[in-house]
């Protein structure tokens, strides 16, 4: 196909291949372009202005045109502008961010692995933890956990862990060995009537019963995000990885926490883990690591499970793993700029700060007519919209809501994310108390306009 204009839309529709994208829609609907960003705004090619309350894909913790991010690339580029860490190569960005992240580790961690995306961090996070169990001579134990409504990213491995219809359904996943146990969503989950605290401990049991029921000495991990982020911005209920946790220990299971979302300061610690009381032996973050301004992401591991990859690659040799950009230097540095700023701003202290109103306003929402729930802590939330607030029944079909007040949403200069009927909001860390207001004064305009839409 070849572009019947010169405009950017018509050329994305004759050669993009879009993510994430309803591609047949896409064919007639075209894209938003968004030329350019500044602070917590973001702006198209007609010059409209938007409030970015995803912070792309919960990413852009600094806001756009952060200049010493820039000079912090700019130098690095100069310096070293690509090199390896194959074969004992290795370079200071590098060494420097991985002696950072260790200091930062929400328990004690032995080495970082650097990838690319936090798909790439995930799948190398099962690869080591099927090396681990070669290691120790458990080549049974491979099995691997997830959840239902987990997100983990795409790529083979990272997509079986994901557990969401549309990134296994006509790819042919999930793979095998990738097994999902349940959603800790107390609003849609729980049994009537029944507290936080026993749909936590349902759910540690029926967690062992799966591992029961597959065979203990066959189930290696289990992967959460302390706080689901693409799944609908799920936070378990109170004393769910408490009791998760000694339901893995008994077992010998080690945890993985996706800190892709909530690592560096989105819920109000530094660590989602730290936030939801999670002591992983593997830890994966991304996104926020640079502000979202580079690619590159980090796996964390324990010295158990270090040592074990050590003691495998002497008899084996070389540990058969690792990308061309594995702690690209460029992006490295972006990194460590990105902590420093972090820390000379005093973001998490900002972060508590703002998400007392943040907070507020969203849990206001929970009034509105359209919304069932709302969920999130620190700088995260959600609202689920129903058609019925006493049933909690959804709009038909599922997802159309979402969509609704989504596009509103853009009507508005508010960008959102529609997850099914949920709507996710994750600003940029760095967002301001008037502009947390006028993400709420917009969402609600959005949702008032919904209802005629919805209903008429
Ligand atoms: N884990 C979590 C928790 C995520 O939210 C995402 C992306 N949204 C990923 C992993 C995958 O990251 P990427 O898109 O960089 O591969």
């Amino acid at each position: 196909m070849t572009a019947t204009g010169n405009s950017a839309a018509s050329r994305d529709k004759a050669f993009v291949l879009h993510p994430y994208t309803n591609l047949h829609a896409h064919e007639t609907q075209g894209p938003l372009i968004i030329e350019r960003g500044e602070g917590v705004r973001v702006y198209d090619d007609a010059g409209n202005a938007y409030i970015e309350a995803m912070a792309s894909l919960w990413c852009v913790s600094l806001g756009w045109g952060e200049e010493r991010l820039v000079q912090a690339a700019a130098k690095q580029m100069r310096q070293l502008s690509s090199y390896h860490i194959f074969g004992h190569k290795s370079h200071e960005p590098g060494i420097d961010l991985a002696e950072k992240l260790i200091k930062l580790a929400p328990v004690p961690m032995s080495k970082v692995f650097f990838a690319n995306s936090g798909s790439e961090a995930n799948d190398t996070a099962v690869k080591l933890i099927w090396y681990y169990n070669n290691a120790l001579g458990r080549p049974e134990k491979k099995k691997i956990l997830a959840r239902t409504r987990g997100y983990h990213g795409v790529t083979v491995a990272s997509a079986s862990l994901t557990g969401l219809p549309n990134n296994h359904r006509d790819f042919d996943l999930p793979i095998a060995r990738i097994l999902h146990a349940d959603c800790p969503h107390h609003y849609r989950n729980a049994h009537p009537g029944e507290s936080e605290e026993d749909f936590a401990t349902r759910l540690a049991e029926q967690l062992e019963a799966q591992i029961l029921a597959e065979g203990p000495d066959t189930v290696a991990a289990f992967f959460a995000e302390p706080i689901m982020g693409a799944g609908g911005v799920v936070v378990p209920p109170a004393t769910y990885y408490e009791k998760i946790q000694a339901v893995l220990k008994k077992y010998d299971i080690l945890l993985v926490a996706d800190e892709v979302i909530c690592g560096f300061g989105r819920t109000g610690t530094f660590w989602g883990s730290q936030t939801l009381g999670m002591r992983p032996d593997i830890l994966t973050c991304a996104k926020q690591l640079s502000s979202g301004y580079l690619p590159i992401s980090a796996v964390m591991v324990s010295e158990a499970v270090y040592r074990a990859c050590v003691d495998e690659s002497k008899k084996i040799g070389t540990f058969g793993h690792g990308y061309t950009y594995s702690a690209h230097p460029v992006a490295a540095a972006v990194a460590l700029e990105t902590l420093a700023i972090y820390e000379e701003r005093d973001i998490l202290g900002h972060v508590r700060d703002v998400a007392v109103p943040f907070q507020k306003r969203l849990k206001a929402l929970a009034d509105h007519p359209l919304v069932g729930e709302v969920r999130g802590t620190g700088l995260i939330g959600a609202l689920e919209l129903v058609a019925d607030k006493a049933t909690k029944a959804n709009f038909d079909p599922v997802g159309r809501a979402g969509a609704v007040v989504n596009t509103l949403a853009q009507e508005n200069g508010l960008i959102v994310r529609a997850m099914g009927d949920s709507i996710a909001l994750c600003p940029p860390l760095v967002i301001g108390e008037d502009d947390v207001h006028q993400v709420f004064d917009r969402l609600t305009t959005a949702l008032d306009a919904a209802i005629p839409v919805l209903r008429g």
